[in-house]
């Protein structure tokens, strides 16, 4: 038997985590036993589910407004990968105690995402313990186009959005490294805090992609999940990996690169484009908020090779991630 929340659990669920948007596809949400939804015909449901562990997938001083937006973040990360249209979420939230004031701001951090997205809290539970949080979210995807990790093919360019290492830079800040520049210091850490899903972007690229993956754990390592998952390798160009200029400013273009390649938390995407299909992705990213950057091929072999100037002294980095070595 699991220990309810003291006397406040319903107070806490109707105050903090009752829906403010309500979608007609939601016939029943928060209140009964279960939720009710109405899944359209053609279209087929993408679910994913994350938890967020206080001081192992955020640090223990991370402010509760951007624990809340976190949570939701990562599964619409997921959604984004996989070119689905979120709609549904439940949340378990574990809470040491049931403070207003870190509920409150956690829940207005997991609103301002929810309601931008159109996505529905319909759901959840809410216990007393170590502070943790679990959410699933559910997605829509027309019938056939959803993007997988396992369609790349040699010859198939390889993009990434965003920029790539500011979140490990924002990480390594709040653990007290130091940067004397403020403002690019807290551009990194509010990479890490606040994380902007490529929702639009995953979705325009249905039909496109070959093969597409958030990165959650670094480029190397999630590049290296589509290539094991596709059977081919890919050659990495490092001159022209995205690197914010705050990120270079404050550890220096070497340690960038370094954290371009290897660290988590940026939560942008990574996919593959055949050639003939190009055209077309020049056409649907025209109006993309940030635009992606050409990062490599996808080749013929296994692992992960890189090429360019600092190439020989980080390939080390890549042997980590060959996922075919013995
Ligand atoms: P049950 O005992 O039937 O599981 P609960 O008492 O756990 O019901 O929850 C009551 C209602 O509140 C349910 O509809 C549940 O989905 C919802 N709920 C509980 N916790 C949360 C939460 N953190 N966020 C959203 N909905 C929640
Ligand atoms: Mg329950």
């Amino acid at each position: 038997m699991k220990t309810p929340m003291a006397l406040s659990e319903f107070s806490i669920i109707e105050r903090y985590f009752t829906a403010q948007s309500h979608r007609k596809d939601v016939l029943l949400g928060v209140g009964d036993d279960a939720a009710l939804l109405q899944v359209p015909v053609g279209m087929q449901l993408a679910v994913s589910v994350d938890t967020l562990v206080a001081g192992r997938h955020f640090p223990e001083n991370t402010a509760p407004r951007a624990i809340g937006y976190k949570t939701l973040a990562v599964s619409l990360s997921d959604m984004a990968a996989m070119g689905a249209e979120p709609a549904w979420a439940t949340l378990a939230i574990t809470l040491p105690e049931s403070d207003p004031d870190f509920v409150g701001a956690f829940a207005e951090g997991l609103f301002v995402l929810a309601n931008q997205y159109g996505v529905e809290l319909v759901g959840g539970d809410t216990v007393r313990g170590p502070l943790s949080t679990t959410l699933q979210l559910q997605g829509l995807v027309p019938d056939g186009v959803a993007l997988l990790r396992n369609g790349a093919r040699p010859g198939d360019h390889i993009f990434v959005t965003g920029s790539l290492g500011d979140a490990g830079a924002g990480l390594a800040l709040r653990q007290g490294s130091t940067c004397a520049d403020e403002g690019a210091a807290d551009y990194l850490v509010s990479r890490l805090d606040y994380p902007v899903p490529r929702v639009e972007e995953g979705k325009t690229l249905r039909g496109i992609a070959s093969a597409a993956i958030d990165i959650s754990d670094g480029l190397l390592s999630d590049l290296g999940h589509i290539i094991e998952r596709s059977g081919c390798s890919a050659e990495l160009e490092l001159d022209r990996l995205p690197c914010s200029q705050a990120l270079r400013h404050c550890v220096g273009d070497g340690e960038a690169l370094k954290l371009a390649l290897t660290a988590g938390d940026d939560y942008e995407l990574c996919f593959t484009v055949p050639e003939a299909r190009l055209d077309r992705f020049t056409e649907v990213s025209a109006d993309w908020p940030a635009r992606p950057s050409y990062v490599g091929r996808i080749v013929a072999g296994n692992g992960i090779r890189l090429v360019g100037e600092s190439a020989d002294a980080l390939q080390g980095l890549a042997g980590g991630f060959d996922h075919f070595r013995e």
